[in-house]
């Protein structure tokens, strides 16, 4: 073997995502898991029932189309078209995908060359700060800082720079549940065009709004022709493990993440794709339901948090809350906090230093899922009082 380290140096000291590390840390202690993203209950029946029915018709079980089946592309564009009266040819102006994962990767292998700057919003998500650096290209964080989690705007147009390619925006914010508001993204949008940007705009968690609503950039003046937006299934209707995404925007835009993504899974998730289809077109009264359930089960865990001494930042979307643990624990960091939490009460959450390029500004914020059954929730609150 030779002396050459195996590893890309681009992916060097990336390591083992932290979501796999805490949940591998959780089933090894029996603890529960408020730390990785996925909710304890799945979805509604009437679609795991077509997920289970497309796979004895045999829909879906051989390749389907690259760019998606086309009841799925459908239901992407009327979704968009029933939330945000946006407009798409499903036949041009949308991709289904494995996961927004997939769509990420796609769209930042599709989009940027080596050396391109990418602004994102810090904390990042994880696979934001691999898929760029992937492409070659150099990520740049926009901060948002605790209390309040805004991004400034003014430091926005100072980033910028002639190699600035993207604007990677994700709204609403993982982990720190903020919002953009319309103010926000006019002004992020006004950027946009006059420095002849993209935004790829990452709204995986559109329809896990409490305060405000969601409004997708690409609904602005001057951004239907830049802005790559991507969601996926799995948050909306509970089953991530079915990895069914989708993006859209203009054809020129699709077309260049699809070519990228036709050579990364090609397709996946087919019968999963008819059973998806399905779901987008729920009535109404699921995604209300949805959203007030999640946000119940926020405000229950938000209490119990503040009850055992934690500073809650109270999200207005996702299901992550972002707390602060240098009262409750003095000069303890969020990575040593989060790796012993278990032994000391039985849970698990995620350290937000992680998604910082510099640890110290995220150094001492953990986050937590909220996305489980109520007697679940309330038996994590009752462990963290112990500490
Ligand atoms: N973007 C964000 C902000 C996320 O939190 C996640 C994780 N759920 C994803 C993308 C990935 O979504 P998917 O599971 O559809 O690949
Ligand atoms: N998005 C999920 C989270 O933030 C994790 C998904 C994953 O493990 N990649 O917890």
């Amino acid at each position: 073997m030779s002396a050459r380290p195996l590893l890309n140096r681009r992916l060097d000291g990336m390591g083992t995502t932290i979501f796999a590390e805490m949940s591998a840390l959780a089933v090894r202690t029996g603890s529960i898991n408020l730390g990785q993203g996925f909710p304890d209950i799945d979805g509604p029946s009437e679609i795991a029932e077509a997920a289970a029915r497309a796979v004895v018709e045999g829909r879906g079980n051989q390749y389907p189309p690259g760019p998606g089946i086309p009841e799925l592309r459908t239901a992407v564009a009327e979704h968009q078209q029933r939330f945000y009266g946006l407009d798409h040819d499903p036949d041009t102006e949308v991709l289904v995908t494995a996961g927004a994962t997939e769509a990420i990767a796609a769209a930042m292998l599709a989009l940027l060359e080596p050396g391109d700057e990418v602004i994102a919003l810090e904390p990042f998500y994880d696979s934001y700060a691999a898929c760029i650096a992937m492409a070659g290209a150099r990520r740049v964080p926009l901060t948002l800082h605790a209390p309040d989690f805004r991004p400034d705007l003014d430091r926005l147009r100072s980033l910028i720079t002639p190699r600035t390619r993207i604007l990677l925006l994700n709204s609403p914010h993982n982990p720190t549940g903020t919002v953009l508001d319309k103010a926000e993204l006019s002004a992020i949008a006004a950027l946009a065009v006059e420095h002849d940007l993209l935004v790829v705009s990452d709204e995986v968690y559109e329809h896990l709004v409490f305060a405000g609503s969601h409004h997708p950039i690409a609904a602005l003046p001057g951004m239907r022709e830049r802005t790559v937006t991507i969601s996926s299934a799995g948050k909306t209707f509970s089953f991530t493990g079915w990895k069914v995404g989708w993006v859209t925007g203009s054809r020129e835009l699709v077309t260049a993440v699809r070519t990228a993504k036709q050579f990364l899974t090609y397709v996946a998730s087919g019968p999963f794709q008819y059973a998806v289809a399905e779901a987008l077109a729920l009535p109404g009264t699921y995604y209300e339901a949805f959203r007030t359930d999640l946000q119940a089960k926020r405000d229950l865990l938000a209490t119990g948090l503040r009850d055992a001494g934690f500073t809650v930042y109270e999200p207005q979307g996702t299901y992550f809350i972002t707390t602060d643990i240098a009262r409750l624990a003095p000069g303890v960091d969020a990575l040593t906090f989060c790796r012993t939490l278990p032994e000391k009460c039985g849970v698990v959450a995620v350290p937000n230093s992680v998604f910082y390029d510099h640890p110290e500004a995220g150094r001492t914020q953990v986050r937590f899922a909220f996305c489980k059954r109520p007697d679940v929730l309330t038996e994590a609150a009752e462990r963290l009082q112990r500490l």
